[in-house]
Protein backbone atom coordinates (compact mmCIF):
# COMPACT_ATOMS: atom_id res chain seq x y z
CA UNK A 1 0.00 0.00 0.00
CA UNK A 2 0.81 3.50 -0.16
CA UNK A 3 2.57 4.70 2.86
CA UNK A 4 2.41 8.35 1.50
CA UNK A 5 4.36 11.43 3.68
CA UNK A 6 3.59 9.87 7.34
CA UNK A 7 5.66 6.57 6.34
CA UNK A 8 8.32 8.89 4.82
CA UNK A 9 8.28 10.75 7.96
CA UNK A 10 8.49 7.56 9.80
CA UNK A 11 11.65 6.13 7.75
CA UNK A 12 13.15 9.55 8.13
CA UNK A 13 12.84 9.74 12.13
CA UNK A 14 14.68 6.27 12.01
CA UNK A 15 11.89 3.75 12.19
CA UNK A 16 12.60 0.28 9.99
CA UNK A 17 10.37 -0.52 7.26
CA UNK A 18 7.48 -1.56 8.99
CA UNK A 19 3.96 -1.83 7.18
CA UNK A 20 2.94 1.61 7.74
CA UNK A 21 -1.20 1.89 7.28
CA UNK A 22 -2.98 5.42 6.92
CA UNK A 23 -4.45 5.60 10.40
CA UNK A 24 -7.67 7.29 10.58
CA UNK A 25 -7.26 10.41 8.70
CA UNK A 26 -9.78 13.49 10.75
CA UNK A 27 -12.89 14.30 8.48
CA UNK A 28 -12.27 16.16 5.08
CA UNK A 29 -14.80 19.36 5.50
CA UNK A 30 -13.09 21.14 2.55
CA UNK A 31 -13.79 19.15 -0.60
CA UNK A 32 -17.57 19.74 -1.40
CA UNK A 33 -19.82 17.72 -2.69
CA UNK A 34 -18.52 13.83 -1.68
CA UNK A 35 -20.41 11.01 -0.98
CA UNK A 36 -19.22 8.60 1.46
CA UNK A 37 -20.09 5.16 1.82
CA UNK A 38 -19.13 3.10 4.86
CA UNK A 39 -19.68 -0.32 4.26
CA UNK A 40 -19.41 -2.93 6.61
CA UNK A 41 -20.85 -5.62 9.33
CA UNK A 42 -22.18 -5.33 12.25
CA UNK A 43 -19.97 -4.22 14.89
CA UNK A 44 -17.20 -3.15 12.47
CA UNK A 45 -17.86 0.73 13.96
CA UNK A 46 -19.90 2.34 11.48
CA UNK A 47 -21.84 4.42 13.84
CA UNK A 48 -18.83 5.42 15.64
CA UNK A 49 -16.85 6.51 12.27
CA UNK A 50 -20.18 8.80 12.21
CA UNK A 51 -19.76 9.82 15.85
CA UNK A 52 -15.77 11.04 14.84
CA UNK A 53 -17.03 12.95 12.15
CA UNK A 54 -19.46 14.73 14.57
CA UNK A 55 -16.67 14.85 16.95
CA UNK A 56 -14.26 16.72 14.15
CA UNK A 57 -17.14 19.02 13.07
CA UNK A 58 -17.23 20.32 16.89
CA UNK A 59 -13.02 21.20 16.26
CA UNK A 60 -13.91 22.38 12.99
CA UNK A 61 -16.41 24.55 13.87
CA UNK A 62 -14.24 26.66 16.13
CA UNK A 63 -12.19 27.64 13.46
CA UNK A 64 -12.03 31.17 11.88
CA UNK A 65 -10.83 33.03 8.22
CA UNK A 66 -9.61 30.93 5.90
CA UNK A 67 -10.53 27.42 7.61
CA UNK A 68 -14.01 28.51 7.32
CA UNK A 69 -14.27 29.86 3.85
CA UNK A 70 -13.07 26.74 3.03
CA UNK A 71 -15.23 24.72 3.89
CA UNK A 72 -18.17 26.73 2.87
CA UNK A 73 -20.05 26.74 -0.79
CA UNK A 74 -22.55 29.48 -0.64
CA UNK A 75 -25.18 29.51 2.15
CA UNK A 76 -23.46 25.57 2.81
CA UNK A 77 -21.18 25.45 5.85
CA UNK A 78 -19.78 21.78 5.40
CA UNK A 79 -18.58 22.01 9.21
CA UNK A 80 -22.60 21.73 10.17
CA UNK A 81 -23.46 18.39 10.60
CA UNK A 82 -26.53 16.60 10.68
CA UNK A 83 -27.73 13.00 11.85
CA UNK A 84 -30.45 11.07 10.50
CA UNK A 85 -31.62 7.83 11.48
CA UNK A 86 -33.96 5.93 10.24
CA UNK A 87 -37.89 6.32 12.61
CA UNK A 88 -37.68 2.61 13.44
CA UNK A 89 -34.10 2.64 14.35
CA UNK A 90 -35.28 4.49 17.69
CA UNK A 91 -36.19 1.13 19.72
CA UNK A 92 -32.54 -0.39 19.43
CA UNK A 93 -30.88 2.02 22.23
CA UNK A 94 -33.87 2.84 24.12
CA UNK A 95 -31.67 3.80 27.41
CA UNK A 96 -30.03 6.58 25.58
CA UNK A 97 -30.93 10.25 25.58
CA UNK A 98 -33.14 11.12 22.47
CA UNK A 99 -30.75 12.91 21.00
CA UNK A 100 -28.12 10.39 21.12
CA UNK A 101 -25.67 9.49 18.02
CA UNK A 102 -25.53 5.89 20.03
CA UNK A 103 -23.04 3.39 18.78
CA UNK A 104 -21.27 0.05 20.80
CA UNK A 105 -19.72 1.62 23.94
CA UNK A 106 -20.81 5.60 24.07
CA UNK A 107 -22.92 8.03 22.24
CA UNK A 108 -22.60 11.78 21.27
CA UNK A 109 -25.79 14.00 22.18
CA UNK A 110 -26.22 16.03 18.79
CA UNK A 111 -29.16 18.41 20.36
CA UNK A 112 -31.64 20.00 17.64
CA UNK A 113 -29.33 18.80 14.94
CA UNK A 114 -30.75 14.98 15.17
CA UNK A 115 -33.61 14.02 12.99
CA UNK A 116 -35.51 10.92 12.18
CA UNK A 117 -37.09 10.19 8.55
CA UNK A 118 -39.48 7.61 6.76
CA UNK A 119 -38.71 8.36 3.20
CA UNK A 120 -36.36 10.57 1.23
CA UNK A 121 -39.56 12.77 0.94
CA UNK A 122 -38.60 13.59 4.80
CA UNK A 123 -35.30 14.19 4.31
CA UNK A 124 -35.90 16.44 1.22
CA UNK A 125 -37.90 18.78 3.74
CA UNK A 126 -35.18 18.26 7.15
CA UNK A 127 -32.62 19.57 4.18
CA UNK A 128 -34.99 22.63 3.36
CA UNK A 129 -35.74 23.37 6.80
CA UNK A 130 -31.54 22.89 7.29
CA UNK A 131 -30.17 24.14 4.41
CA UNK A 132 -27.14 25.64 6.04
CA UNK A 133 -26.37 22.06 6.90
CA UNK A 134 -23.45 20.85 4.60
CA UNK A 135 -22.49 17.51 5.92
CA UNK A 136 -25.83 15.18 6.00
CA UNK A 137 -24.97 11.99 7.73
CA UNK A 138 -27.41 9.62 7.16
CA UNK A 139 -27.57 6.14 8.79
CA UNK A 140 -28.49 2.95 7.11
CA UNK A 141 -29.53 4.91 4.03
CA UNK A 142 -29.94 1.54 2.51
CA UNK A 143 -33.37 1.29 4.85
CA UNK A 144 -34.98 3.88 2.73
CA UNK A 145 -36.04 3.99 -1.02
CA UNK A 146 -34.22 3.63 -3.83
CA UNK A 147 -35.19 7.97 -4.72
CA UNK A 148 -32.75 8.65 -1.79
CA UNK A 149 -29.83 7.88 -3.77
CA UNK A 150 -30.52 9.96 -6.75
CA UNK A 151 -31.89 12.83 -4.45
CA UNK A 152 -28.37 12.97 -2.48
CA UNK A 153 -26.40 12.53 -5.90
CA UNK A 154 -28.49 15.99 -6.72
CA UNK A 155 -27.75 17.68 -3.69
CA UNK A 156 -24.15 17.05 -3.65
CA UNK A 157 -23.35 18.60 -7.38
CA UNK A 158 -25.96 21.57 -6.54
CA UNK A 159 -24.67 22.68 -3.61
CA UNK A 160 -21.89 21.02 -2.62
CA UNK A 161 -23.31 19.48 0.34
CA UNK A 162 -21.50 16.56 1.38
CA UNK A 163 -23.17 12.67 2.77
CA UNK A 164 -22.00 9.93 5.24
CA UNK A 165 -23.12 6.86 4.81
CA UNK A 166 -22.91 4.22 7.24
CA UNK A 167 -24.59 1.03 5.68
CA UNK A 168 -25.10 -2.44 5.34
CA UNK A 169 -24.48 -3.57 1.79
CA UNK A 170 -24.58 -7.27 2.41
CA UNK A 171 -27.87 -8.48 3.80
CA UNK A 172 -27.31 -12.26 5.95
CA UNK A 173 -27.36 -13.59 2.66
CA UNK A 174 -24.40 -11.96 1.81
CA UNK A 175 -26.34 -10.36 -1.12
CA UNK A 176 -26.37 -6.43 -1.69
CA UNK A 177 -29.07 -5.64 0.65
CA UNK A 178 -31.46 -4.26 -1.53
CA UNK A 179 -32.02 -1.76 -4.48
CA UNK A 180 -31.13 1.33 -2.88
CA UNK A 181 -27.61 -0.50 -1.34
CA UNK A 182 -26.78 -1.03 -4.32
CA UNK A 183 -27.70 2.82 -6.17
CA UNK A 184 -25.60 4.36 -3.07
CA UNK A 185 -22.77 1.98 -4.80
CA UNK A 186 -22.83 3.30 -7.93
CA UNK A 187 -23.30 6.88 -6.66
CA UNK A 188 -20.76 7.04 -4.07
CA UNK A 189 -17.57 9.29 -4.31
CA UNK A 190 -15.99 7.25 -1.53
CA UNK A 191 -16.05 4.19 0.39
CA UNK A 192 -15.08 3.08 3.56
CA UNK A 193 -14.77 -0.63 3.91
CA UNK A 194 -14.41 -1.32 7.68
CA UNK A 195 -14.23 -5.00 8.66
CA UNK A 196 -14.69 -6.87 12.31
CA UNK A 197 -12.69 -10.46 13.60
CA UNK A 198 -15.01 -12.79 12.90
CA UNK A 199 -16.78 -13.72 16.09
CA UNK A 200 -16.45 -17.49 15.46
CA UNK A 201 -15.16 -18.98 18.85
CA UNK A 202 -12.09 -20.55 17.17
CA UNK A 203 -11.45 -17.93 14.53
CA UNK A 204 -9.72 -14.46 14.04
CA UNK A 205 -10.18 -13.86 10.83
CA UNK A 206 -11.10 -10.79 9.44
CA UNK A 207 -14.77 -10.48 8.54
CA UNK A 208 -17.09 -8.99 6.50
CA UNK A 209 -20.07 -10.91 6.58
CA UNK A 210 -23.23 -10.14 8.73
CA UNK A 211 -24.39 -13.90 10.10
CA UNK A 212 -27.90 -13.88 11.25
CA UNK A 213 -28.91 -17.08 13.40
CA UNK A 214 -31.28 -18.26 16.29
CA UNK A 215 -30.58 -19.45 19.77
CA UNK A 216 -32.57 -22.16 20.75
CA UNK A 217 -32.11 -23.86 24.07
CA UNK A 218 -28.46 -22.27 23.98
CA UNK A 219 -28.04 -23.99 20.42
CA UNK A 220 -26.66 -21.62 17.41
CA UNK A 221 -29.45 -22.19 14.75
CA UNK A 222 -28.26 -20.33 11.66
CA UNK A 223 -30.93 -18.57 9.63
CA UNK A 224 -32.19 -20.33 6.22
CA UNK A 225 -31.49 -18.84 3.39
CA UNK A 226 -34.85 -17.93 2.92
CA UNK A 227 -35.84 -16.40 6.58
CA UNK A 228 -37.49 -13.18 5.97
CA UNK A 229 -35.26 -10.55 5.03
CA UNK A 230 -35.94 -7.68 7.21
CA UNK A 231 -36.74 -8.39 10.51
CA UNK A 232 -37.20 -4.98 12.92
CA UNK A 233 -36.13 -5.54 16.19
CA UNK A 234 -34.08 -5.00 19.02
CA UNK A 235 -29.89 -5.11 19.53
CA UNK A 236 -29.85 -7.72 22.20
CA UNK A 237 -29.61 -11.06 21.93
CA UNK A 238 -32.64 -13.35 21.88
CA UNK A 239 -33.52 -16.69 22.64
CA UNK A 240 -37.41 -17.23 21.99
CA UNK A 241 -35.94 -18.79 18.27
CA UNK A 242 -38.41 -15.98 16.82
CA UNK A 243 -36.04 -13.04 17.05
CA UNK A 244 -32.94 -12.93 15.37
CA UNK A 245 -29.57 -12.29 16.59
CA UNK A 246 -26.51 -11.02 14.36
CA UNK A 247 -22.58 -11.33 14.24
CA UNK A 248 -19.84 -11.13 12.52
CA UNK A 249 -18.13 -14.23 10.49
CA UNK A 250 -15.53 -14.84 7.78
CA UNK A 251 -16.26 -16.90 4.70
CA UNK A 252 -15.81 -20.44 6.56
CA UNK A 253 -18.03 -19.65 9.95
CA UNK A 254 -20.87 -17.95 8.17
CA UNK A 255 -23.88 -20.98 7.85
CA UNK A 256 -26.14 -20.22 5.29
CA UNK A 257 -28.42 -23.25 5.28
CA UNK A 258 -31.37 -23.88 2.74
CA UNK A 259 -29.97 -21.53 -0.13
CA UNK A 260 -30.62 -24.29 -2.84
CA UNK A 261 -33.58 -25.53 -1.16
CA UNK A 262 -34.97 -22.34 -1.89
CA UNK A 263 -34.18 -22.36 -5.49
CA UNK A 264 -34.62 -26.07 -6.26
CA UNK A 265 -37.57 -26.76 -4.08
CA UNK A 266 -39.32 -23.56 -2.43
CA UNK A 267 -39.53 -21.53 -5.33
CA UNK A 268 -40.70 -23.55 -7.89
CA UNK A 269 -43.55 -24.37 -5.58
CA UNK A 270 -44.42 -21.15 -5.35
CA UNK A 271 -44.24 -20.92 -8.94
CA UNK A 272 -47.04 -24.01 -8.93
CA UNK A 273 -49.05 -22.17 -6.55
CA UNK A 274 -48.90 -18.57 -9.05
CA UNK A 275 -50.21 -20.71 -12.23
CA UNK A 276 -52.98 -21.93 -9.24
CA UNK A 277 -51.92 -25.41 -8.51
CA UNK A 278 -51.50 -24.89 -4.45
CA UNK A 279 -51.35 -28.31 -3.77
CA UNK A 280 -47.85 -28.97 -3.59
CA UNK A 281 -46.68 -25.96 -1.89
CA UNK A 282 -49.07 -27.26 0.89
CA UNK A 283 -47.91 -30.31 1.32
CA UNK A 284 -44.23 -29.31 1.95
CA UNK A 285 -45.64 -26.64 4.25
CA UNK A 286 -47.53 -29.22 5.69
CA UNK A 287 -44.76 -31.37 6.33
CA UNK A 288 -42.84 -28.37 7.72
CA UNK A 289 -45.09 -27.56 10.53
CA UNK A 290 -46.26 -31.11 11.36
CA UNK A 291 -43.32 -33.48 11.04
CA UNK A 292 -40.47 -31.77 9.85
CA UNK A 293 -38.41 -35.02 8.83
CA UNK A 294 -40.91 -35.74 6.10
CA UNK A 295 -40.20 -32.55 4.52
CA UNK A 296 -37.99 -32.00 1.32
CA UNK A 297 -36.31 -29.76 3.50
CA UNK A 298 -35.41 -32.23 5.91
CA UNK A 299 -34.18 -34.19 3.02
CA UNK A 300 -32.06 -31.03 1.51
CA UNK A 301 -29.94 -30.01 4.61
CA UNK A 302 -29.70 -34.03 5.55
CA UNK A 303 -27.93 -34.47 2.34
CA UNK A 304 -25.75 -31.51 2.07
CA UNK A 305 -24.72 -31.21 6.00
CA UNK A 306 -24.78 -35.10 7.55
CA UNK A 307 -24.51 -38.06 4.52
CA UNK A 308 -21.83 -35.91 2.90
CA UNK A 309 -17.70 -36.10 2.69
CA UNK A 310 -17.46 -32.83 5.11
CA UNK A 311 -20.15 -32.80 7.12
CA UNK A 312 -21.37 -29.93 9.26
CA UNK A 313 -23.96 -30.47 12.09
CA UNK A 314 -24.51 -27.12 13.16
CA UNK A 315 -26.40 -26.46 9.92
CA UNK A 316 -29.09 -28.88 10.68
CA UNK A 317 -30.11 -26.89 13.96
CA UNK A 318 -31.63 -24.60 11.77
CA UNK A 319 -34.74 -27.15 11.36
CA UNK A 320 -34.87 -26.20 15.52
CA UNK A 321 -36.51 -22.79 15.58
CA UNK A 322 -39.94 -21.99 14.89
CA UNK A 323 -42.38 -20.94 12.15
CA UNK A 324 -40.46 -22.09 9.80
CA UNK A 325 -43.61 -22.47 7.27
CA UNK A 326 -44.48 -18.97 8.62
CA UNK A 327 -40.89 -18.08 7.29
CA UNK A 328 -41.12 -19.67 3.86
CA UNK A 329 -44.34 -18.05 3.21
CA UNK A 330 -42.80 -14.60 3.70
CA UNK A 331 -40.25 -14.96 1.49
CA UNK A 332 -42.96 -16.51 -1.13
CA UNK A 333 -45.63 -13.65 -0.78
CA UNK A 334 -43.43 -10.61 -0.08
CA UNK A 335 -40.43 -11.12 -1.17
CA UNK A 336 -40.69 -13.59 -4.44
CA UNK A 337 -44.43 -11.91 -5.11
CA UNK A 338 -45.71 -15.69 -5.93
CA UNK A 339 -48.53 -15.71 -4.01
CA UNK A 340 -51.84 -13.69 -3.68
CA UNK A 341 -53.29 -12.19 -0.39
CA UNK A 342 -56.58 -15.27 -0.97
CA UNK A 343 -53.60 -18.33 -1.17
CA UNK A 344 -51.85 -16.55 1.83
CA UNK A 345 -54.84 -16.55 4.09
CA UNK A 346 -55.94 -20.00 2.55
CA UNK A 347 -52.55 -21.68 3.93
CA UNK A 348 -52.39 -20.05 7.05
CA UNK A 349 -55.82 -20.98 7.65
CA UNK A 350 -55.21 -24.87 7.00
CA UNK A 351 -52.08 -25.28 8.01
CA UNK A 352 -53.00 -23.01 11.68
CA UNK A 353 -49.76 -21.36 11.08
CA UNK A 354 -48.77 -18.44 13.69
CA UNK A 355 -50.88 -14.91 13.01
CA UNK A 356 -48.94 -13.00 15.02
CA UNK A 357 -45.68 -14.02 13.67
CA UNK A 358 -46.37 -13.88 10.08
CA UNK A 359 -48.33 -9.69 10.28
CA UNK A 360 -45.04 -8.62 12.23
CA UNK A 361 -42.97 -10.27 9.39
CA UNK A 362 -45.16 -9.34 6.94
CA UNK A 363 -45.39 -5.36 7.74
CA UNK A 364 -41.47 -5.42 8.55
CA UNK A 365 -41.17 -6.58 4.89
CA UNK A 366 -43.20 -3.52 3.86
CA UNK A 367 -46.16 -5.56 2.60
CA UNK A 368 -48.36 -5.50 5.69
CA UNK A 369 -51.92 -7.77 5.78
CA UNK A 370 -54.98 -8.41 7.18
CA UNK A 371 -54.83 -12.04 8.37
ZN1 LIG B 1 -14.25 -17.50 11.11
Amino acid sequence: MDIGDSGELLRNLGFPLLNVHSSYAHHDFVTPGRRLLVIGPMGSGKTEFSARIWRDSTVALRKKGLAAALTTSGAVDRRKVFVVRASLDKARFPDYPEDALAYRGGFERCGDRIGSIKDSFQLETLMADNSEVGTWIIDEAAFFDERIAYLMADESRRRGVSFVCPSLVLNFRREIFNQTARLLLENATDVFPLTAYCEHEDCLKDSLYTYRYYSVDGKECPAFYFDPLIIIGGDRAKSDGKEPNYCTRCDEHHYLPGKEYSFFTLKPLGEMAARGNIAPLLAELNAIAGNIRESRLYASLYSRYVECEDPCPVQMNALLVPCIAERALVYLYAEQNLLSAEQLRYLIRELALDKEYLSRRLSDNRRPLEI
